[in-house]
C-alpha cells in the first residue's frame, strides 16, 4: 500500500516506468568494483526517464569484493547483490542474475562483465535499438586488446563452433548483451547445467542484432579465466549444442570398414591368381580381419553414440519452441475456431 520510495527532484518511480536490469557477475573484482560503478552509473545518469536495478552477482569472491558491493549498496539503492555460497563460474552467475531479473519484471536485461573490458557507454547505445525494435542487441568486437593467445585460440573454437551447430552463434561475441523480456523469458526455460549463455541466447531466436565495439583491456587484475576454465566453456559450448563428436566414429567406422572390403577383396584376389606377381604374405588376410573388424565396431560405437546423443537431448529438456507472439481472440476473426 506504500508508495514507491521517490526521491525528491525525481520522476516518481513506480511499475509503469520501464525498467531495465543489468546483470553484472563479479569475481575477485575488489580492485575494478568502486571503478566500474562509477562509469555505469555516469552512463546511466543520462536516462532519468529509466528505472534501473544493478543486480551484482557475488560469484563466491575470495577478496573483499563483496563488503565493497554492500558499500555501493548502501549509498544506492538500485545495487542488488546475489551473494553465491561459493565459486560457481560466470555462466552460472549470470544465469542467476537473467533469473532475478526476470523476477523482478525488468522490462530489458544487459549483461555484462565488471572489469570495464565491456564499455557501460556501449550499454545505452544497446537501449537505443532496443527502443527501436530490436529484441536481442549483442556486442560484437570489432577489435581485441587480448593476448595473441586468447585471440586465436577464440578463433578457432567459433570458427569450429560454427561448422558444427545448427544455431546461428554468432563470432567474436561474448555474454555482453542486451535482451528484451520476451527474450529472457524463453532463456529462463533453459535449465541444462553446463551451460554456455551466449549459444542459448542465439538459439532462442526472435530479432537479434550487433552493435561492433572496441574491446578493451581489463582495468585493473587478471583474467579469471584460467585455461582450464576457458577449455570448458569450449566444451560446454561444443557438446551442448552438437552431437556431431558422437558421430565421428560412426564415419570413421564406414571408412575403415570399406577400404578393409576393398583390400580384403585385393589380397585375395592375390592369392588365388596373383595377377600382378606380389606374393601377397602370410599376415594379409588377418591383418585385413583386424581392420575389417576395427571398423564394424566404430560403426557399432557410432549408433550407441547415437542413442546417447538423443538420450542426452532429451536429458537437457530444452524448451521445444519459442513463441515470438501469441494473438488470439480478436473480435472478428475466425480465430476463435482455432
Ligand atoms: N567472473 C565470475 N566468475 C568466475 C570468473 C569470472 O563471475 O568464475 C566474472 C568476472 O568478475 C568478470 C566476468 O565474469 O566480470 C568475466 O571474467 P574475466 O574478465 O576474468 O574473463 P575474460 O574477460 O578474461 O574473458
Ligand atoms: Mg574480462
Amino acid at each position: 500500500m506504500s508508495p514507491s520510495p521517490t526521491e525528491p527532484g525525481q520522476a516518481p518511480r513506480g511499475p509503469d516506468r520501464t525498467k531495465i536490469a543489468y546483470v553484472l557477475p563479479t569475481y575477485n573484482e575488489g580492485e575494478n568494483v568502486e571503478a566500474f560503478y562509477d562509469v555505469l552509473a555516469g552512463a546511466v545518469a543520462e536516462r532519468e526517464d529509466l528505472d534501473f536495478e544493478l543486480i551484482y552477482i557475488d560469484d563466491g569472491s575470495g577478496d573483499d569484493s563483496l563488503a565493497r558491493l554492500r558499500r555501493l549498496r548502501a549509498a544506492d539503492p538500485r545495487v542488488t547483490i546475489i551473494a553465491f555460497s561459493r565459486n560457481f563460474g560466470h555462466q552460472i552467475a549470470v544465469t542467476a542474475g537473467i533469473d532475478l531479473a526476470a523476477q523482478v519484471g525488468a522490462d530489458a536485461v544487459i549483461v555484462m562483465d565488471t572489469d570495464l573490458q565491456d564499455p557501460p557507454a556501449l550499454s545505452l547505445r544497446m537501449i537505443e535499438l532496443w527502443e527501436q525494435g530490436v529484441q536481442v542487441v549483442y556486442a560484437q568486437r570489432h577489435h581485441r586488446q587480448d593476448t595473441v593467445f586468447k585471440r586465436t585460440t577464440a578463433k578457432a573454437f567459433y570458427y569450429l563452433l560454427d561448422k558444427v551447430t545448427e544455431a546461428r552463434i554468432p563470432r567474436d561475441v561474448g555474454d555482453f548483451r542486451l535482451m528484451d523480456r520476451d527474450v529472457v523469458a524463453e532463456v529462463v526455460k533453459y535449465r541444462e547445467h553446463s551451460r554456455f549463455v551466449r549459444g542459448i541466447v542465439a538459439n532462442v531466436g526472435f530479432r537479434q542484432e550487433p552493435l561492433e565495439f572496441d574491446r578493451d583491456a581489463r582495468h585493473a587484475g587478471r583474467t579469471h579465466y584460467s585455461l582450464g576454465k576457458m577449455l570448458r566453456l569450449a566444451s560446454d559450448g561444443l557438446f551442448s549444442f552438437s552431437t556431431l563428436p558422437l558421430q565421428i566414429a560412426n564415419v570413421l567406422g564406414v571408412v575403415v570398414a570399406a577400404v578393409s572390403v576393398l583390400v580384403g577383396l585385393f589380397t585375395v584376389v592375390a592369392y588365388a591368381f596373383d595377377p600382378l606377381g606380389l606374393h601377397p604374405p602370410g599376415w594379409a588376410l588377418p591383418a585385413v580381419g583386424i581392420f575389417f573388424l576395427g571398423g564394424v565396431q566404430l560403426l557399432m560405437i557410432g549408433m550407441v553414440g547415437a542413442y546417447v546423443g538423443r538420450t542426452y537431448l532429451e536429458v537437457l529438456d530444452r524448451p521445444l519452441y519459442s513463441v515470438a507472439r501469441l494473438e488470439r481472440g480478436v473480435p472478428g476473426a475466425h480465430d476463435e475456431d482455432a
